[in-house]
């Protein structure tokens, strides 16, 4: 959607809402170009999600060099974080934003990146998550990972755990039938640092499919059986309830052999999926953006146009229209900005 004239005093400005990594990538890029940026976080530190996780499929790499990579390449832009803003609207060609503050901005074009939440493992009740100390997310044990702090995990003997997949995805009673896409390879990867650190340790993972499509993720799947003696067990869980010697125990039943299963866990993760922002409905009712049934945002399609809201001036990039790993998120990124550089320059 080519833009026909630039505002004079705005032409250069680009605001970024999200300074997660697809924010921080685009505004990079965007800067490369010669815009000027400004960067706007909500929580008090940019990274978003990825700051919270340890290392990263598919190779194992520290996610820490990562984000202090993408933090340079975004110096020069203007990255305002613990920010809210009040309101948004169009003015003129551009755009008006007004921060809770009272600090008003004004751009030609605006990024949203404002990523995706995870499922909250409470709803699904039946788990025990918030009831019983064994139990955990895939975000917690992603924080043991980085931190080693957690009264679930430090200074125990892990001998036996459990990793339940599609909490909160695929799920029509959770009200969210779409898959997540990265979770399968999550517990792959966890379920791995896991046996590392615990080398005793029984570990089951309990799927209804195993959805694993990245480039060297069947060498990882394999890994984790051949290797790593993780046992997969088709089947979705059906009851999680505490034994008296303080253990979980979890009942499925396996799919492929038609028999029942009863294990007890020392621990027991639940993969919580990758669910919509709802916190940024409002923003997308100011700027007329549609959303989706799941509640991501639109992309005026999902092949030309994927960074395109429709909308002039807008743009997406990363999990904000749906579950993305973090180098597709990259690249949408990156594409988002040249989008956005085309639409100013009338390209
Ligand atoms: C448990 C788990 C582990 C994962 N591990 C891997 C892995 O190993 N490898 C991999 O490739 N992928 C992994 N992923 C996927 C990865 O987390 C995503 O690809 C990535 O986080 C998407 O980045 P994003 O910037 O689009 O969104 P986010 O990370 O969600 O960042 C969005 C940012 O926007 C901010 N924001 C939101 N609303 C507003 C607002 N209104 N105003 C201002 N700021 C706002 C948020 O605070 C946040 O900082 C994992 C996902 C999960 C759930
Ligand atoms: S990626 Fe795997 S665990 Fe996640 S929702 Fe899809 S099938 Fe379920």
């Amino acid at each position: 959607m080519a833009r026909k004239k630039a505002s004079k005093k705005t032409e250069g400005r680009v605001v970024v809402i999200g300074a997660g990594v697809a924010g921080l990538t685009a505004a990079r890029e965007l800067l490369a170009l010669g815009y000027e940026v400004v960067l706007l976080e909500q929580a008090d530190r940019p990274g978003g999600h990825v700051a919270q996780w340890y290392k990263l499929f598919p190779d194992m790499s520290p996610t820490a060099p990562i984000l202090e990579d993408l933090l340079s390449g975004v110096r020069e832009a203007k990255l305002l974080c613990g920010v809210e803003i009040a309101s948004i609207g169009r003015l003129g060609d551009g755009f008006n934003l007004i921060l809770t503050s009272g600090t008003a901005i004004s751009c030609s074009a605006v990024l949203v990146a404002t990523g995706f939440r995870l499922f909250e493992a409470r709803r699904k009740e039946e788990y025990g998550y918030g009831v019983y100390d064994q139990v955990m997310t895939n975000q917690d044990l992603e924080r043991w990972f980085a931190t080693g702090q957690d009264p679930r995990i430090t200074g125990r003997d892990i001998r036996r755990a459990g990793f339940v997949h599609c909490v909160g995805s695929r799920d029509e009673k959770a009200g969210n039938t779409q898959c997540s896409k990265v979770c399968c390879i999550t517990a792959i990867k966890q379920a791995i640092e896991l046996k590392e650190r615990f080398p005793q340790a029984e570990i089951w993972c309990f799927y209804m499919d195993l959805r694993l499509f990245g480039k060297k993720y069947e060498d990882f799947y394999i890994h984790a059986q051949r290797d790593c003696g993780i046992h997969f067990i088709r089947g979705r869980v059906s009851e999680v309830s505490e034994a008296i010697d303080g253990r979980v125990i979890v009942k499925a039943e396996d799919t492929l052999s038609g028999r029942p299963v009863k294990v007890s866990l020392d621990m027991l993760v639940l993969m919580s999926g990758m669910v919509c922002n709802p916190g940024i409905h409002a923003l997308a009712g100011s700027l007329s953006l549609s959303v989706d049934a799941d509640g991501f945002l639109r992309s005026r399609d999902n092949i030309l146009h994927l960074n395109d809201s429709g909308q002039p001036g807008v743009f997406y990039a990363g999990a904000v229209t749906g579950p993305k790993t973090v180098p597709e998120t990259l690249a949408e990124a990156r594409s988002a900005a040249l989008a956005i550089h085309r639409y100013l320059r009338g390209l």
